[in-house]
């Protein structure tokens, strides 16, 4: 490592743990399990990324998702700045909330009614308050290593046995809010039918990341989607897909549309707020209508459907629908991508699993198939610490933990891509 190079980073971060818990507000950016201090950035723009002492990084966060045009594009710009000339918050109903409300129906035809929230966590923390209101139910049925977000009822893992109520997994949660939450495997049908069994008539919801990309990236198996459509209708329990992160990335229609299944309800956040903060959540109107002020579902914010954050959502769904073929591109660059990662990393030996789809891929330090999270688990933290720091070194800038995605926006270019394997070629040699 170059002396001096993270000076001001180095500065900011000290300064930063003086005020701030951990120096970051959210706890990944802390790059701890990396063993790392993080660098503070001071601009980005396309595919690069600038910390505060001049390094420039090709970036595979993209804000975690958000970016899917690359940062700053300029389009979005524009509307956004248009947007704040009048005002940054008006606390009653504007133009451009039934048309981001639109846009999301023409993308998700299930989403016939649509409501603006602020944060992800705000969405599925809400689409599981309908869902219960909706069915009558308490327990929601949610899987080890997808993540919804922080509030307490998903903060749980599963208790001692395969069919005991969950535990809290977070200080500050009480087991008595766990409690109504039960936990199942990614991947694995008998863990849901055990359930179902055991708890007939009384869940309200499945919740899922419909591709699990929060432990890493995990492809669902071929029928697991169609399986939870199938045993919740069948149960009168509500299916929720948590498109935070597929949704308008997989494809225009997230998840749904790849996969070809209908939820009950889904929640958004990342991409839909353009990088704002903006999150949503819908499903069909009968039941949305038990959210007030229709229903007796309370769910209100204050800067819900903000005038700037609907400018950025949507003009970056804009930009995805008018050119459709932006998801062929990303999906051939990161397939550059992980081909080049496996050529460069598995010649003599197999040293990493890499799961994509689209433009979401992980490269796991591990040799075997990664399906589950306790497939996940038998990853080599150090190596991939290593190969963390290794690429930060040269100028490329991927997430600071094993357990999240490498994200490709459409602004990589193939010479990005090729670059990136250059400088992964220098590390395969280790
Ligand atoms: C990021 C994420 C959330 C939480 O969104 P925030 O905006 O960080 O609150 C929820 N679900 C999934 C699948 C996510 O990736």
């Amino acid at each position: 490592m170059q002396s001096g190079k993270y000076k001001k980073s180095e500065k900011y971060f000290e300064i930063s743990q003086k005020y701030i818990p951990g120096g970051v507000n959210s706890p990944v950016r802390a790059a701890r399990a990396v063993h790392r201090d993080p660098v503070f950035i001071k601009s980005a723009s396309g595919s690069k990324i600038f910390d505060v002492d001049g390094n420039e990084y090709i970036d595979y966060v993209c804000s975690w998702g958000p970016a899917i045009l690359g940062h700053a594009h300029p389009y979005v710009l524009k509307k956004v700045k248009k947007a704040i000339k009048k005002g940054l918050s008006f606390g009653a109903p504007t133009k451009k909330e039934y048309i981001l409300a639109e846009m999301i129906n023409e993308a998700m035809p299930v989403m016939e009614q649509v409501r603006l929230v602020n944060s992800g966590t705000e969405a599925t923390m809400s689409a599981i308050r309908l869902a219960r209101g909706y069915t009558n139910r308490d327990l929601i049925l949610k899987f080890t290593g997808c993540y919804h977000g922080h509030s307490d009822g998903l903060l749980v893992k599963a208790g001692s046995g395969v069919l005991t109520e969950a535990i809290s997994s977070s200080g500050g949660v009480p087991d008595d809010y766990a409690k109504n939450t039960i936990v199942a495997e990614f991947n694995d049908i008998d863990s849901v039918n055990a359930l179902f069994e055991k708890y007939h008539g009384k869940i309200a919801a499945v919740i899922v990341e419909p591709v699990a990309a929060n432990m890493g990236v995990i492809l669902p198996d071929k029928g697991f989607l169609e399986f939870l459509r199938e045993i919740t209708r069948k149960n009168s329990a509500l299916l929720i897909f948590d498109e935070v992160i597929t949704g308008f990335r997989l494809a225009k229609g997230g998840a749904c549309e790849y996969f070809g299944i209908e939820p009950d309800l889904i929640t958004l956040g990342k991409i839909v707020g353009g990088g704002m903060p903006l999150a949503a959540y819908g499903g069909k109107k009968e039941i949305m209508s038990y959210i007030s002020p229709l229903g007796d579902v309370y769910q209100a914010g204050t800067l819900s459907g903000n005038p700037v954050a609907t400018a950025a959502g949507i003009a970056t769904l804009e930009v995805l629908f008018e050119n459709p073929d932006i998801y062929k591109r990303i999906d051939e660059n990161t397939k550059l991508l992980a081909d080049g990662i496996e050529n460069i990393m598995n010649t003599k030996e197999k040293r990493v699993h890499i799961n994509r789809i689209g433009s979401l891929m992980s490269v796991f330090f591990t040799s075997q198939d990664v399906k589950s999270y306790k497939d996940v688990l038998t990853c080599d933290l150090d190596k991939y610490a290593g190969y963390y720091s290794f690429l930060r070194e040269n100028g490329i800038y991927i997430a600071p933990s094993q357990f999240e995605a490498v994200f490709v926006s459409d602004a990589h270019s193939i010479e990005d891509i090729k670059n990136t394997l250059s400088i992964i070629a220098g590390f395969g040699g280790k």
